[in-house]
């Protein structure tokens, strides 16, 4: 059993994540401050089913606000490795408030990393993005690509200066990193800013989709659980190895056209989408297109959800939602 220090453990990625580390037998400590992007209730239903769990504690806190909040804030039992999921996450937001996204991501990381660096904690697994790669014009995208004049989005700069600043840590202080790009993660507690959950709303209230461009843009959907299980699997990796720097795509290495998106959702809620065309919004790329080699390589990750199956269960878990409410 290991200790592991979840960021972001409220999110949609995180609550999934520490559900999957607990099931794993691990202790999990988790971190959020509650970020008001959305709904806070959410994110305490996000946490439900971790909660009552005896290797589970949480405490809220806000990396933005230094080294001594986080020593205030965190239990001072030993940490074996950290996953840190926390940011401000979603390009187009970071287009118009772009000091919030880089103070959030890059300050809120490098006091991350200075905690770390106190508590003699030697492990870490950062969340970057497939944004890093922009409109890279070879596909599909490897890690090993030249990222240079490619972060069209406050976000996507935010995310590779993450990158950048855990090689300074290995560098300086011999951390050992798994960074992970990850591409359009979805599924049951998905953020409410990202396309499918918007869409499926939409095509539930009878309301017509927007189109960004033509149609022919491009997304690597990968499904949660899948995400998951890449991070578990590189959690294990970093407790297994020294001396470990590597950048990784978890992707699904399927990028599906907008188009066939809303037409698969279309089925998943049984409506025929009605469409509205309106021009590209900034910061958005073409196409996203994970070449997942080198995870398969390291880590075994495979993903195993297709499309249809992971938008069929999150309908079903939105449905409960909102059965809930009523
Ligand atoms: P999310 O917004 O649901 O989760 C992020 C969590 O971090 C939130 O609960 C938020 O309250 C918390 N947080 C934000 N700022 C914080 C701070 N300063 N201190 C403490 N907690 C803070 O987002 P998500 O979709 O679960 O994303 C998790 C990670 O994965 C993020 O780093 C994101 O950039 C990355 N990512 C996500 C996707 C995706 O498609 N969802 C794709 C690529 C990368």
């Amino acid at each position: 059993m290991a200790s592991i220090l979840v960021t972001g453990c409220a999110g949609f990625i995180g609550s999934h994540l520490a559900e999957r580390l607990l099931h794993d037998g691990h202790r999990v400590v988790g971190l959020d401050n509650f970020d008001p992007f959305y709904d806070r209730s959410r994110k305490q239903q996000n946490l439900a089913g971790c909660r009552a769990h005896p290797r589970f504690s949480f405490h809220e806190a806000d990396l933005r606000h230094g080294l001594d909040a986080l020593v205030d804030a965190l239990p001072a039992d030993p940490i074996d490795v950290v996953v840190h999921l926390a940011a401000k996450a979603g390009v187009g937001p970071s287009v118009q408030q772009p000091v919030a996204y880089l103070e959030n991501n890059v300050l809120g990381t490098t006091h991350l990393l200075e905690w770390m660096r106190q508590r003699e904690i030697q492990k870490l697994f950062f969340a970057s993005s497939s944004s890093v790669y922009g409109n890279t014009r070879e596909q599909p995208f490897r890690e090993d690509m030249n990222l240079l004049s490619t972060c069209i989005s406050p976000y996507a700069a935010s995310k590779l200066s993450g990158e950048q600043l855990t090689y300074t840590y290995h560098h300086l202080h011999g951390l050992d990193v798994l960074n992970a790009r990850f591409f359009t993660v979805y599924g049951p507690r998905q953020r409410p800013d990202l396309a499918i959950h918007k869409f499926v709303r939409l095509l539930q209230a009878g309301q017509p989709i927007p189109v960004f461009g033509d149609g022919t843009t491009a997304r690597d959907y990968t499904f949660v659980l899948d995400t998951v299980d890449g991070i578990s699997r590189g959690v294990d990796y970093l407790l297994e190895h020294t001396d470990v720097y590597e950048t990784l795509n978890l992707g699904n290495n399927c990028p599906v056209p907008l188009l066939e998106l809303i037409a698969a959702i279309g089925e998943a809620v049984g409506v025929e989408p009605q469409l509205t065309f309106q021009p590209m919004q900034a910061g958005d790329v073409d196409i996203t297109y994970a070449d997942i080699s080198k995870a398969q390589r390291l880590l075994g990750y495979t993903p195993q959800t297709s499309l249809a199956d992971g938008l069929r269960e999150f309908v079903q878990w939105l449905n409960a939602q909102e059965m809930a409410a009523v």
